[in-house]
């Protein structure tokens, strides 16, 4: 873990957090089945593990204490390579711009829950986010920029 992550994750502690109270791992926000399909190494560099902790400590799991139930990652990081594969958002010039490459994104569902009903209890609650996005009814997208959260939410497909 960096610095800088292993002082966030001190900052939790101090302010009454606990590993035991956390319901996400990284691992979680590692996996993925298209990397294992490929072969490829989907391991995060350290400054994507730092935005993921802060992922997980001020949004997934503020997120999860909200909805009262089991969220199911179904994408968090992906390096260029897996998110090029994946159809991930990229620039005009075809370089990896997804949030999720920079370990600052997760795609999530509920069972049980619409995507759209998620979202709605997301946005009336105090939860700091930088995009929610319902993409195609399917899962939740949220993303976490430390600082820099625009709060802006919206609906794709
Ligand atoms: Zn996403």
């Amino acid at each position: 873990m960096s610095i800088k992550a292993s002082m966030r994750l001190r900052t939790y502690l101090s302010i009454g957090g606990s590993m035991a109270n956390l319901n996400f791992t990284m691992s979680e926000l590692i996996h993925s089945d298209t990397a294992i399909k490929h072969n490829i190494n989907n391991m995060p560099d350290i400054n994507s593990l730092d935005c993921m902790l802060n992922l997980i400590v001020y949004c997934l799991q503020p997120v999860r204490e909200l909805l009262k139930k089991p969220m199911i990652i179904s994408s968090g990081y992906r390096n260029a390579l897996v998110n090029h594969l994946v159809g991930g958002a990229v620039d005009k010039y075809g370089n990896a711009i997804s949030q999720h490459c920079r370990g600052q994104a997760a795609d999530f569902v509920v069972n049980g829950m619409t995507v759209q009903q998620i979202i709605d209890i997301i946005k009336k609650s105090n939860i700091e986010y930088d995009q929610l996005i319902n993409e195609y009814d399917k899962w939740v997208h949220i993303s976490f920029v430390k600082g820099k959260n625009r709060k802006s939410s919206f609906k794709i497909g």
